[in-house]
């Protein structure tokens, strides 16, 4: 109240001032007339004031106009420059906090999608544009039943029950295991959390097909012998003794058929465990491949012709019992799956790898009936065979070039393999030259 009565007394003194100049002159006449005019060129100032506030309000240029020497004025204009400033630091502070959650959004490594009560889209991140096949600029606003065509998730969507997450494979990429959660917030709006679960999907399907592999691998053998073990019971006495010439053979390769299946898991399962490097022992692999060339030449009976090729000065750097497994293995299966009188042709020298790099490399070539081009990227499976008859006839479990892969892998190189049909293949072992070792020639 003293401010307004104040204020007013300071606006009357110019009417006032130029009343009592018009009462000296004229009287009361030119009172009246000095007070209208002073009236009057108070009413002119306010509105120039106004017409000011107008024009700077629509030129929104953020110029703080001059002062006007008018008092309330100066306040009015004070006033509103310093909330224009409170204001836009406000939307910049906003601005920054909704950056900073969209890129954190965009760092969770999960898709996001915001939904409106109605289940319209209010935001999703890229991920879930990737997930559900959306497009953000697009599909902003649109019901999200209508653009995730899965009946699944719609049924989903429509039940409401969401205490469990809802694993879905989208139509457009059915390879793709989602995991769906739906979470309320903020009152009457979800979020649909998108997880990729392709990879758990997949050691899953992996483990329920080794499982089902190691069974089936068993199942015949067991299946031998319990039929042995009942017709010895059946035949009992006399007649059982003067069997069992045939039949103990007969128990003995099923027997040695599943105790090779459990020595090779076990390696698999030793070679997995171990994720470290391999030892650097220093191996003489001419050596080994002449003392393996003699196993194998019984192996084959004596019946496939066997030339070598030997760097003796080029030693190797590794874990001798896997090594080894890696050389027997090939060279076994070179003897096993190509006829009698087969050439085989082994080496063992620096060369190059199918990349150009500098190895050292053990090759196994043999003139055998080949391997189809189909078959090639799979040969390293686990139970892969090309030809299921021959390999369990020859004693194969389906798990040798699996381990040679394995090692190879351990020891820094790999396993090329190239074939055609009717002509024969070849096996390369590759080994890094940082395992590799010269030694001078005196040295054995
Ligand atoms: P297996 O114990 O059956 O020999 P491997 O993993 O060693 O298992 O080999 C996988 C399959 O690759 C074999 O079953 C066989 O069909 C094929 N294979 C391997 N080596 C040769 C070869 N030298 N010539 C033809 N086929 C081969």
């Amino acid at each position: 109240m003293p401010r307004l009565l104040s204020e007013l007394l300071r606006q009357l003194r110019l009417p006032t001032a130029l009343g009592l100049g018009g009462a000296v002159l004229g009287g009361i006449q030119g009172a009246l007339i000095g007070v209208l005019s002073g009236c009057l060129i108070l009413l002119g100032l306010q509105l120039r004031q106004q017409m000011r506030l107008v024009a700077w309000l629509e030129r929104n240029d953020g110029l703080v106009p001059p002062a006007t020497g008018n008092g309330l004025w100066d306040e009015v204009w004070l006033n509103l420059v310093r909330q224009l400033k409170q204001q836009a630091s406000a939307r910049a502070r906003l601005e920054s906090t909704v950056k900073r959650f969209e890129s954190a959004a965009e760092a969770i490594p999960e898709g996001v999608i915001a939904l409106a009560p109605d289940n319209r889209i209010t935001w999703m991140n890229s991920l879930a544009e990737k997930h559900f096949s959306l497009d953000a600029r697009r599909d902003i606003d649109k019901m999200v039943n209508h653009l995730v065509r899965s009946p699944r998730f719609k049924d989903y969507l429509a039940a409401g029950d969401f205490r469990r997450p809802l694993l879905l494979h989208p139509t457009h990429q059915p390879s793709l295991a989602l995991q769906v959660f739906v979470v309320a917030f903020a009152g009457e709006q979800t979020l649909i959390l998108s997880r990729d679960v392709s990879d758990r999907e997949q050691v899953e399907r992996m483990r329920r097909d080794f499982v089902a592999n190691v069974s089936h691998e068993l199942r015949t053998p067991l299946t031998v012998v319990s039929g042995f073990i009942e017709t010895l019971h059946e035949l009992k006495g006399r007649a059982a003794a003067s069997a069992l010439p045939q039949i103990l053979p007969l128990l003995e390769k099923q027997t040695q058929r599943m105790q090779s299946l459990v020595s090779d898991l076990l390696t698999l399962a030793r070679l997995e465990s171990t994720p470290e490097a391999p030892p650097m022992t220093e191996i003489d692999v001419g050596a080994l491949v002449r003392t393996l060339m003699v196993e194998v030449d019984a192996l084959s009976g004596n019946q496939h012709p066997l030339s070598s090729e030997i760097d003796d000065h080029l030693h190797l750097l590794g874990a001798p019992s896997e090594v080894r497994s890696v050389l027997s293995n090939l060279l076994s299966n070179a003897v096993r799956y190509t006829p009698a009188g087969s050439r085989i042709d082994i080496q063992w020298l620096r060369s190059v790898d199918m990349y150009g790099s500098p190895c050292g490399v053990f090759t196994v070539r043999d003139s055998g009936p080949g391997i189809a081009a189909e078959h090639l990227p799979r040969l390293t499976e686990r139970f892969y065979r090309v030809d299921s008859g021959r390999s369990r006839d020859s004693g194969g479990t389906g798990l040798g070039l699996a381990i040679v892969k394995h090692v190879l892998t351990r020891h820094g190189g790999h396993l090329e393999v190239e074939s055609t049909v009717g002509k024969g293949s070849e096996f390369r072992a590759t080994f890094p030259p940082e395992r590799l070792v010269t030694v001078a020639s005196d040295q054995p």
